[in-house]
């Protein structure tokens, strides 16, 4: 599978899928079948790269799906991307979450730079050297392909915390540099999920039968995981992270001429209800702001050239001029020399592209001249996201009656 950084290449890889996202989807998407599975990987959608990068949105993914199946078919594919909406709906309740995390990466990192002794294991699980044989093989998988399938993060990141004993955040930070899908909050959340973090005390065992079985399709599969940890205890933190609701912003009203600005978490004018024509397109890539480690180049390549063609699209979508906002130059500059004074962009949910832009987009906010433009279905399904999946999962009909998708 090769994941080309255009929204046209993300419709393509829908429609591809769409037959498959019903019962096929439910009964199959467990299994790991390899990046060089010989139907290419037809059992998972890879569409995560383009949802992250939103070069797709999940409403009309979901509604692709569900023009193809009935709700009930379609109920298991449709929950997994409701994963994805609870997530980021969660962190954007919980902020502290990321901080804390960004903290305890830098802090991990110190140890190793001060110390080789503990260096060498964690150079090993990421150099896929560590003797586990399915562990190596995945970490060379990420590195080289910047893609995993799910059940393989999960038990990658459940050998990397309790058999390995390394730390999460340093295991999640391997993630965000080197998967193109890097997302600040399915990311940090799912490895919290999987250390016992995020449902207190209630952790993830990879175990070895579990990955014979569901590799046992892999090309080099059944893949093999030798002495794996027998228990997992539940990893605690001095913390506890408050929730509240922010305030989204309202409904875009732009009256003025506008500039859009297309970003990491939103590549894309495809999937936005736009108030008017934009006057002109800025384009602020950040891979770099993921880590302050190196990024991967499949991760990095993506996410720049998503941005890239984004800008490219939505320029020749609108007949106006593309800039590009690179990190040494101030977006009031850019405005001033178009003679622009409003902004509209994707909503910025939390993560480092919030953290990299926000210094420059809030002088706008002050002034309100910035409009964040939110999806509908975030706006109807956030205020779910919390106390576990549960409790959003039971409200998808519901949420999906009151946006008017067929069949929910
Ligand atoms: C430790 C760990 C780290 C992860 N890090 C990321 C990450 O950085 N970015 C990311 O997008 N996903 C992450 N996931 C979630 C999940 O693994 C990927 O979204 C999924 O594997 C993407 O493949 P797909 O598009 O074929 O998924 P499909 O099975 O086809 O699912 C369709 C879509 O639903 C969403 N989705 C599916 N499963 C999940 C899930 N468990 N959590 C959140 N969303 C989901 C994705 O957007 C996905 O594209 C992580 C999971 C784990 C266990």
């Amino acid at each position: 599978m090769t994941f080309a950084p255009t929204r046209t290449a993300g419709l393509e890889r829908l429609s591809d899928f769409v037959p498959h996202a019903g019962t096929a989807y439910t009964r199959t998407r467990n299994f790991d079948d390899g990046a060089a599975a010989e139907k290419m990987r037809q059992n998972v959608s890879q569409l995560s790269p383009w949802l992250r990068a939103g070069l797709l949105g999940e409403t009309e993914v979901i509604k692709a799906i569900l023009e193809h199946h009935g709700p009930t078919d379609a109920e298991s594919f449709i929950s997994e991307v409701f994963w994805r909406i609870y997530f980021k709906g969660d962190l954007e309740q919980r902020p502290s979450i990321w901080t804390s995390y960004c903290k305890g990466r830098d802090a991990a990192f110190a140890v190793l730079d001060a110390d080789a002794a503990l260096a060498e294991p964690y150079t090993k699980a990421t150099e896929g050297r560590t003797g586990i044989s399915a562990f190596d093989h995945w970490s060379r998988e990420l590195t080289q392909t910047g893609y995993l399938h799910n059940h393989a993060r999960m038990w990658f990141a459940s050998i990397w915390i309790f058999t390995l004993k390394l730390d999460w955040q340093l295991g999640a930070d391997f993630f965000l540099r080197h998967l193109i899908d890097g997302d600040a909050a399915s990311n940090t959340l799912s490895w919290r999920w999987v250390a016992g973090l995020h449902t207190k005390g209630k952790t993830y065992l990879a175990r070895a039968d579990n990955i014979a079985r569901f590799t046992d399709r892999h090309p080099d599969g059944p893949l093999a995981a030798e002495g794996l940890a027998e228990h997992a205890e539940p990893l605690e933190e001095p913390i506890e992270h408050a929730r509240s609701m922010p305030d989204l912003p309202s409904q875009c009203s732009v009256d003025a001429p506008y500039a859009l600005l297309l970003h990491d978490e939103g590549a894309s004018h495809g999937p936005l209800e736009l108030p008017h024509k934009p006057s002109l397109i800025i384009a602020a890539a950040r891979p770099k702001a993921r880590s302050p480690r190196d990024i991967g180049t499949q991760a990095r390549d993506f996410a720049s050239q998503a941005v890239l063609n984004g800008g490219k699209a939505a320029g020749e979508a609108f007949g106006c001029e593309v800039v590009q906002w690179g990190p040494k130059e101030t977006l009031a500059s850019l405005l001033e020399n178009a003679g622009i004074e409003c902004l509209a962009t994707p909503y910025l949910p939390t993560g480092w592209t919030r953290s990299a832009l926000w210094a420059d987009l809030s002088i706008l906010q002050q002034h309100g001249e910035l409009a964040q433009l939110v999806a509908q279905l975030d706006r109807a399904a956030w205020p779910h996201a919390k106390a576990g999946f549960f409790r959003i999962k039971k409200a998808i009909p519901g949420i999906l009656g009151e946006l008017g998708f067929a069949g929910g």
